[in-house]
């Protein structure tokens, strides 16, 4: 297929039947072009990527069930706003998150070993976790830092999630490692630095596991909203994404929490937005701090980083709760998803 943009919707009448759909779909493959669907609680949409001129061509304002054809007028289309006006909600294992349902992220920055990781699961589990973290593929500034433990990691956590029952979130850094990362995760983290690996984006858009987009160091929101694009134009509409601090001059923090970008994202985009304040801060003391602000502000999940024994991790030992604080901001996340009127999980 050619490469082209979305720049047209097709918004089918609220009668509109699946045949009706289907017909669209046919004449649009017949065309060259690709048609995105996305079912809303009373209207369906249909994104539509092809040749601009021979979609011009394409008589779909006379087809049966169709209501209007619009352009997409921003820079992204299939995450906007504009294509989706409800909420996306994805499930992961038997949690969901979005559209009111509030996911928490717990676990090691690292899988270090078999023990660690099935502690730290049973640490998430017991306070209220509803997914568990922890990086086989390590991304680390250092050359000499520990790398993780590769595929190796990767069973480990398969194993953590037996223990728990707890979904796993794990990075995937390399399209090499792609079928084994979607094998043993139920959602494939890609991390700030790989944000605008497009390779890699177009790769997880083409397999059938919920992805996590955290946002590059210094990437604006619409360059985090384009590069989530990448991920759905092939075709996987499950795309979460996570606001984990961005460089500013401050120094105080490893990070700046971008707090607006929750809110903003909201307001351009139907897709997920999750908050990790330990890479943002860096800090222990500020997870619950920023965990209660985003939250308030609208966040659909937090990602915290959390050690058996931080004081012996491999890797963002300074940043990750022991159990106990764990335990103790669990509790006032919850009271913050009850507040906003929304629930966990
Ligand atoms: C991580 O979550 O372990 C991580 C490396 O985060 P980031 O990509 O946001 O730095
Ligand atoms: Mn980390």
């Amino acid at each position: 297929m050619q490469v082209g943009s979305t720049e047209m919707m097709i918004v089918m009448q609220e009668r509109a039947g699946q045949d009706d759909v289907d017909r669209i779909l046919e004449l649009l493959d017949g065309a060259g072009a690709r048609g995105y669907v996305s079912t809303g609680d009373l209207v369906t949409v249909i994104g539509i990527m092809g040749e601009r001129d021979v979609i011009a061509g394409l008589p779909l304002e006379a087809y049966p069930g169709v209501d209007k054809v619009l352009p997409i007028l921003r820079p992204y289309k299939l995450v906007s706003r504009e294509f989706r006006h409800s909420d996306s909600i994805i499930a992961v294992g038997g949690t969901s998150l979005g559209g009111g349902h509030v996911a928490l992220i717990a676990g090691p920055c690292s899988v270090e070993s078999r023990e660690q990781l099935l502690d730290a699961a049973r640490i998430a589990r017991e306070g209220g976790a509803t997914m568990l973290r922890g990086g086989a593929f390590k991304p680390r500034t250092s050359p000499y830092a520990f790398q993780g433990l590769g595929v190796e990691g990767l069973e480990i956590l398969a194993e953590a999630r037996e223990a728990s029952g707890l979904p796993i979130v794990t990075e995937l850094m390399d399209p090499r490692h792609l079928e084994a990362v979607a094998k043993y995760s139920d959602v494939i983290q890609i991390g700030a630095r790989n944000m605008q690996n497009f390779q890699l984006l177009s790769a997880v858009g083409e397999v059938d596991r919920p992805v996590l987009l955290k946002r590059g160091l210094a990437a604006t929101i619409d360059e985090l909203l384009m590069a989530a694009e990448y991920i759905v134009k092939e075709g996987n509409s499950n795309v979460i994404l996570c606001e984990r601090g961005i460089r500013t001059f401050e120094t105080a923090t490893r990070n700046t929490l971008d707090i607006s970008a929750v809110p903003i994202i909201k307001q351009r985009s139907h897709l997920p937005v999750v908050v990790d304040p330990s890479h943002a801060a860096g800090k222990v003391d500020l997870v619950e701090p920023l965990s209660l602000a985003a939250v308030a502000a609208g966040a659909d999940g937090l990602m915290i980083e959390m050690h058996p024994t931080p004081e012996t991790a491999l890797s963002d030992g300074a940043q990750s709760l022991d159990p106990a604080q764990f335990e103790a901001v669990a509790v006032r996340i919850r009271e913050i998803v009850a507040w906003a009127g929304r629930q966990m999980g």
